[in-house]
């Protein structure tokens, strides 16, 4: 994946911009920053709203593997000695645990789709 020359980051190829000279290694970010692109050309920029979106949509795949070891800590130092909950925390707990990967590549294909809706559509020009 090629760097970006002014702020350094690495993106896919769609996300620069087009031409020689200036706009040459530019990431679109930095493009619309430097006033090398309008807004309107960087239709692959993502904005503040469609950012967030598709951060909130990542999070919710991935933030079960958070709550996990969360739950697990929660139940060694706590419920652990709770008669009886702690033993059907456990059960739960344990449950949980084996069901979250098969869950999670259940949910792969939803997570693809909703991640390409959030995709501003963008075509390759020739030579690139
Ligand atoms: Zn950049």
């Amino acid at each position: 994946m090629p760097t970006c020359r002014h702020c350094s980051s690495t993106y896919p190829r769609e996300q620069f911009i087009h031409g020689n000279g200036p706009k040459t290694q530019m990431c679109v970010r930095c493009g619309v920053d430097q006033g090398l692109v309008s807004k309107e050309d960087a239709a692959n920029m993502f904005d503040s709203g469609l950012g967030s979106a598709r951060l909130q949509i990542i999070a919710r795949r991935y933030s079960i593997f958070l709550y996990i070891p969360l739950l697990w800590t929660l139940w060694i130092m706590v419920l652990r000695d709770v008669q009886p909950w702690g033993l059907y925390f456990l059960l739960v707990l344990l449950a949980m645990t084996l069901l979250t990967p098969v869950w999670f590549i259940y949910r792969g294909g939803q997570y693809s789709g909703d991640l390409a809706r959030l995709t501003p559509p963008y075509e390759r020009p020739e030579g690139h």
